[in-house]
């Protein structure tokens, strides 16, 4: 699966860390966040629960159509796949 963070939107709260901690990781004094955007097909439950749990909607995932234009649609996708 694929995954990317829009680090513009990423405000460090760490609930992604938390929810998905193979994928996800805070890295150094900053905080910066750190995150595997390839992560495997057997992470996707977690990955997906850390894109619903993140206060900005910054974790956009793969099958979600095009996140970019339509962010609206990406929430709904992802309260659907719960
Ligand atoms: S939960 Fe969202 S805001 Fe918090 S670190 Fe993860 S991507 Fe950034």
């Amino acid at each position: 699966m694929r995954l990317v963070v829009d680090l513009n939107r990423c405000q460090g709260y760490a609930q992604c860390a938390f929810l998905a901690p193979d994928v996800f990781a805070m890295h150094g004094e900053e905080e910066a966040l750190l995150y595997n955007p390839h992560a495997d097909e057997t992470q996707r439950e977690q990955v997906l629960r850390a894109a619903t749990a993140c206060p900005v909607q910054a974790i956009l995932v793969d099958d979600l159509g095009d996140v970019c234009e339509a962010p609206g649609a990406v929430r709904e996708g992802l309260s659907g796949v719960q």
